[in-house]
């Protein structure tokens, strides 16, 4: 299986449960979600003629909407040239669940990799089974119920407290799950969204998700 992908490199999770573990990056290409604050417009269209050769990929400096077809041997050979030491993976977009992740997952676990998926949950979800998945609800378009009940934490994204009425409803189809993490963003480090999500945290008792790599200001 070929997957579009639009970069591919290492640095920190600055997200959600795995905040702060070493991760390399699989950013794949193409999203019908369009939400208006997103931060990778550019991996909405995954269009022909963007298409390039997957040493140019690599060597991007910028990102920008360019992407290259690469199947699971070549993504690991790129991992393994690169001499990258992280042992968690993130397969992210765009939206990564447009594709079939099943084969991409088990052969990196066959490696040793920790998979994460970071998904909208509005398309089917295919992967193996240890694969962890994060879960991050749109209120433009909404979560299939699969989605959810797979799930192994939420991120939720909070600009407005009116965002909180979809969260709970979501929170109605888990209730009898056990070990699913909730977590609230605010996006875009807005401060407004920032108080609402610590207020809603401490008297909810749930997490807060603050998007390190941003504070940092790395990848
Ligand atoms: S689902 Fe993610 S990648 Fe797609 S538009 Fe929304 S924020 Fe952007």
């Amino acid at each position: 299986m070929h997957y579009p992908i639009n970069e591919i490199f290492q640095t920190i999770q600055g997200e959600g449960y795995y905040a702060g573990t070493p991760s390399i990056f699989i950013r794949l290409q193409g999203c019908p979600v369009h939400c208006k604050w997103c931060d990778t417009k550019y991996t909405w269209e995954c269009n022909n003629q963007d298409q390039i050769s997957y040493e140019k990929m690599i060597m991007k400096k910028k990102s920008n909407r360019t992407w290259s077809y690469m199947n699971s041997k070549e993504i690991i050979l790129i991992i393994k040239t690169k001499k990258w030491t992280a042992k968690h993976v993130v397969i992210t977009g765009g939206e990564p669940c447009l594709y079939d992740l099943l084969e991409i997952t088990k052969e990196l676990e066959k490696k040793d990799y920790k998979c994460q998926i970071e998904t909208s949950g509005t398309e089917l979800i295919r992967c193996s089974l240890n694969t962890w998945i994060t879960l991050s609800p749109k209120t433009n378009k909404k979560a299939l119920n699969t989605s959810i009940l797979r799930s192994n934490e939420i991120k939720y994204p909070v600009l407005k407290e009116e965002d909180l009425f979809y969260l709970k409803s979501i929170l109605k189809k888990i209730k009898n799950k056990k070990n699913n993490f909730i977590f609230l963003q605010p996006i875009s480090q807005n401060e407004e969204a920032l108080n609402i999500c610590i207020k809603t945290c401490i008297i909810k008792n749930w997490r807060l998700s603050i998007q390190i790599h941003k504070y940092l200001k790395i990848q």
